[in-house]
């Protein structure tokens, strides 16, 4: 069987970890205990989860023309992903996430946009092939909402199926983009700040993802952490229990639900058995440190779930 096709349009930054006993205060200077560089931005985390369980991923992306880009495109390209569609643009740095994390784990975080905020409907058109060959489209919200538009009204009119994470949250998003999403899927805070109302349980979940419905969304996935997602459809509801799983780092767990749901309905499978196939996939992630790092491949993972 050929690797299933998915496009992902979207985000890739460079996450700078700093570790420091405590937050610093304004105007302070302190040591710190410890640094790593990580992978990061929502795209170019779901479009390496999809490739490490075999798909066949085009990334539909911008970096800055500088050291991070340089690097970013490398680990990409070791990761097996098509980057013919990443555009190196000078003049502007690779997004970055500069993040400093205190001996209790707060953190402050600070994201600049960089590249990903010149990512432009003209960089879709280029890679019109690649979305209208795709077995599925997958889109978040770090890029501009208009590239996002123009991709999805390529991929819906193709008859490829979208799948469109709303993260990070906003309060709105255009009509056009509920009905061009065939899968709608936002953890419960998306969901909260979309819809206005609280989403704490299975059952307000579904509320929600009726009320994400009635804006023109075909089908609705919520994630709800350790509690697994509910699958909304035209026909059914179910809550899919998360496996009980000890969580060290959750960190990018939407993101491994989501690659991994890309790849499951990419591969053929229906929504249902693709959530809860999903759903174990994330769960694995957050047992180990980190975003991308945390991404099981699928030679690590049993055979009746790939
Ligand atoms: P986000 O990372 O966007 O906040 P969630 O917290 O909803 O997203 O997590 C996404 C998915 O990751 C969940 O649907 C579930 O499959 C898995 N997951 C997250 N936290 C846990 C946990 N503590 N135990 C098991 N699975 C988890």
């Amino acid at each position: 069987m050929s690797p299933p096709k998915i496009c992902v349009v979207g985000s890739a930054n460079l996450d700078l970890n700093t570790y420091t006993n405590r937050l610093p205060v304004p105007g302070e200077t302190l040591h710190a205990h410890r640094f790593t560089m990580g992978y990061g931005g929502k795209g170019a985390n779901q479009a390496v989860m999809a490739a490490r369980l075999g798909a066949d991923v085009v990334l539909v992306a911008r970096v800055g023309n500088d050291l991070f880009g340089r690097d970013m495109l490398a680990h990409l390209r070791t990761e097996g992903i098509d980057t013919r569609r990443v555009t190196s643009t000078d003049g502007v740095p690779t997004g970055t996430a500069v993040i400093t994390v205190d001996d209790a784990g707060r953190n402050t975080i600070a994201v600049t946009p960089g590249a990903n905020g010149l990512l432009a409907p003209a960089d879709v058109d280029a890679a019109r092939s690649a979305i209208e060959s795709a077995r599925v489209l997958v889109c978040q919200q770090e890029v501009p909402i208009e590239t996002n538009l123009a991709a999805m009204r390529l991929a819906v009119e193709a008859g490829v199926p979208v799948v469109f994470n709303p993260a990070p949250a906003s309060t709105t998003i255009p009509a056009e983009a509920y009905r061009l999403s065939t899968v709608f899927c936002p953890n419960e805070h998306e969901a909260a700040v979309l819809t206005g109302k609280p989403v704490e349980s299975p059952e307000e979940a579904e509320a929600a993802a009726r009320e994400l419905m009635a804006r023109g969304a075909h089908n609705v996935v919520v994630t709800l952490g350790a509690r697994g997602c509910v699958v909304v459809t035209a026909r059914d509801v179910t809550a899919l229990p998360a496996p009980a799983v000890e969580a060290v780092d959750t960190t990018g767990a939407g993101d491994a639900f989501i690659g991994s749901l890309a790849f499951f309905l990419a591969r053929g499978d229906d929504l249902m058995t693709a959530a809860q196939r999903a759903n174990r996939i994330a769960a694995i992630s957050v047992q180990s440190p980190g975003t991308q790092t945390s991404f099981p491949r699928a030679a690590d993972l049993p055979a009746d779930l790939v």
